[in-house]
């Protein structure tokens, strides 16, 4: 099992990823990825999300990943332009 808890780590550690592609990826049957999740969770911070995007397959469901996503860059508190002044 210690194998198949770090090939699923390994698969998850970048991007969200579907249990789906996990198991196909890792050649770890399903309930097993569901097992060595578990195991990970033991050890570290699991993100998983009921409806992200497979980083692998594209679809929206429930993802998994060690890294949580990216918060949307802020430019609400940017400012206008600088104005300036011409003397004629
Ligand atoms: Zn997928």
């Amino acid at each position: 099992m210690p194998g198949r808890v770090a090939l699923v780590a390994a698969r998850i550690i970048e991007f969200p990823t579907c249990t789906n592609c996990i198991a196909m990826q890792t050649a770890v049957a399903p309930p097993d990825v569901e097992v060595a999740l578990s195991e990970i969770q033991r050890i570290i911070v699991v993100y998983q999300e009921g409806s992200g995007q497979c980083h692998s397959c594209g679809i929206v469901g429930p993802v998994t990943s060690l890294t949580p996503e990216e918060p949307q860059p802020d430019v609400a508190g940017r400012r206008g332009r600088r104005r300036f002044h011409r003397t004629r």
